[in-house]
């Protein structure tokens, strides 16, 4: 049985360390990649390891760097194998980024070393390939974002404060109010949004109640399909419709 096929995350790893080394120190033995081959075996991604001894070990790693090598415009050696569409496509989205590259990998090791948290986002499914390859950051940043906005003792503490404040908990986007909309059994209906880009999420830092938008769950899918460039203003600015009550 074959592993699960390399996730965008785990070749943001394998691209970020491919660009500090030399093409002649791609091996088993780096302790480079033998950190790599730890690091891709701890990410909260895959639950399926058909072959769990060789899942990402230091040999498939090298193996990987060697096909970053064949997607690589600047190296003109030979001998390496095809790299795959997704290589191609990381490595060509990051080029001329090194430093963005870096920052996320390295957020996404600090995720995954941390072990209470990294257990944490195992339990959030994966997203679809679609939405996956759409999100800069990476699955596990998104993950982050989403356990973060999952809080539910926060997520409590903002729905009681918005009440104290309005009297009501209507979407910030588009103003729904499911207590109006639906009547008793949509009061207290809503969801919480964390507003940080994911690009500013921080490993250690607690959610705060202003750190959450209230938001339907409509608004909420679709500021999702752009995580990584929409915030719930630019989604106002592309709402061609308002709820009007007439109490
Ligand atoms: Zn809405
Ligand atoms: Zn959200």
């Amino acid at each position: 049985m074959r592993n699960p096929k390399w996730h965008r995350d785990e070749i943001i790893l394998a691209l970020d360390l491919y660009l500090c080394i030399s093409s002649g120190k791609i091996n088993h033995s780096n302790p480079d990649i033998i950190e790599l081959s730890r690091l891709l075996n701890l990410l909260p991604i895959h639950e399926e390891r058909p072959d769990a001894v060789k899942f990402r070990n230091p040999n498939g790693v090298s193996l990987k760097l060697g096909n970053l090598l064949a997607v690589d415009p600047n190296y003109q050696g030979k001998g390496m194998e095809r790299g795959g569409r997704l290589d191609k496509l990381v490595f060509e989205e990051f080029i001329g980024r090194e430093d963005e590259l870096h920052r996320i990998a390295q957020k996404i090791k600090e995720t995954i070393n941390n072990p209470e948290l990294n257990f944490k986002l195992y339990q959030i499914p994966n997203d679809k390939k679609e939405i996956i390859e759409n999100v800069r950051e990476g699955q596990v940043v998104y993950k982050l974002h989403k356990y973060r906005e999952r809080n539910t003792k926060i997520i409590k503490l903002k729905k009681e404060q918005q009440m104290d404040l309005q009297g009501k908990l209507e979407c910030e986007a588009c103003t729904f109010d499911f207590a109006k909309g639906y009547g008793k059994i949509g009061e207290g209906f809503i969801e919480c949004h964390h507003k940080l880009p994911l690009s500013e999420i921080e490993i250690e830092s607690i959610t705060k109640i202003d750190d959450l938008a209230l938001v339907c769950p409509n608004c909420h899918r679709v500021l999702h399909r752009g995580i990584s460039t929409m915030n719930i203003n630019q989604l106002k600015n592309h709402l061609s419709f308002s709820y009007s009550w007439n109490c």
